[in-house]
């Protein structure tokens, strides 16, 4: 039973397309960068094995002593996994290759699609008065993209704009459906962005018209443009913000940012309405 005497907690989001290379780490990184810049406070949690959220957040493999593996499947206390990043306001849980195996570990446990859920609902969580927590999700729909859909209060689909973009989507909504009907029946989506446009490629465009045609106002107005300084920031270890903070790559996040604030803050208001 929940403790009506906690706060709420931090909105949690859950960043996952089953597809590679669409744009999710990016998006968690930066989108956190960008509310981080804002005051907020985030966490960021890599559940890719690739960790690449961590290295990207600069985060030294050999500072990588607890990670996201031992969260889910040993008794790890918060303290000991939150890593603080160089960005202001903006903490990480790390992975290392070490949570590739997670997925057969966890099949014998019994609560093993709410192992993320559970660590992320420790009481202990309340002292870092974090606002979000944005979890990176691998590119699969195994049982580490379950955790986190059932940890969140939504998810975030980053979508390339490219060929065959809108053709994963319907086999992600259908996991979003499923874990709605077995564990988590208020996971929202909280809207999909378009990455890596190119305004000038007609296949862009026609990728965002379809988009916005069937999935109407779910789609972000923000759309993430290609650009060449989001790509070279991970390798410096920091967000495209810090990276090149006037970058095109870095001003659109922030925008991405103020429209997910926005919507935040309107659902709040029909909420409070009824
Ligand atoms: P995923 O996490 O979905 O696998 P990534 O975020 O790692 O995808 O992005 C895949 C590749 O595309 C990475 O090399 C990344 O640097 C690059 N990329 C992502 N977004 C942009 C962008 N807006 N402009 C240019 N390159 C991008
Ligand atoms: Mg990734």
């Amino acid at each position: 039973m929940s403790d009506l005497s906690r706060p709420i907690g931090p909105k949690i989001i859950a960043v996952a397309n089953q597809k590679g290379g669409v744009g999710k780490t990016t998006t968690t990184i930066n989108l956190a960068a960008a509310l981080a810049e804002l005051g907020l406070k985030v966490l960021v949690v890599d559940l890719d094995p690739q960790g690449n959220a961590s290295t990207g957040l600069g985060i030294d493999m050999e500072d990588r002593e607890f990670t996201t593996y031992e969260l889910l499947l040993e008794d790890i206390e918060l303290k000991d996994v939150i890593l603080p990043s160089a960005t202001k306001n903006l903490s990480i849980i790390p992975a290392t290759v070490d949570l590739s195996s997670a997925d057969l570990d966890l099949i014998s446990n019994e609560k093993r699609s709410f192992l993320l859920h559970d660590a992320l609902r420790q009481p202990q969580i309340d002292a870092y008065e974090l606002d979000f927590v944005l979890i990176d999700c691998p590119p699969s729909l195994n049982l580490l993209t379950v955790n986190a859909m059932i940890a969140a209060h939504s998810i975030l689909i980053p979508l390339q704009s490219e060929f065959y973009a809108l053709e994963g989507l319907s086999q992600l909504m259908l996991s979003i459906r499923e874990v709605r009907q077995t564990g988590n029946p208020d996971l929202r989506i909280e809207g999909v962005v378009l990455t890596m446009y190119d305004s000038r490629n007609n296949l862009s465009q026609q990728v965002e018209q379809d988009a916005r045609s069937n999935l109407g106002e779910l789609v972000f107005k923000t759309v993430v443009p290609r650009n060449v300084r989001v790509s070279e920031a991970p390798s410096f270890a920091m967000p495209v913000l810090s990276y090149d903070s006037t970058s095109k790559g870095a001003m659109a996040y922030r925008a991405l940012a103020a429209e997910l604030l926005a919507n935040n803050a309107e659902k709040q208001k029909e909420v409070q309405s009824g």
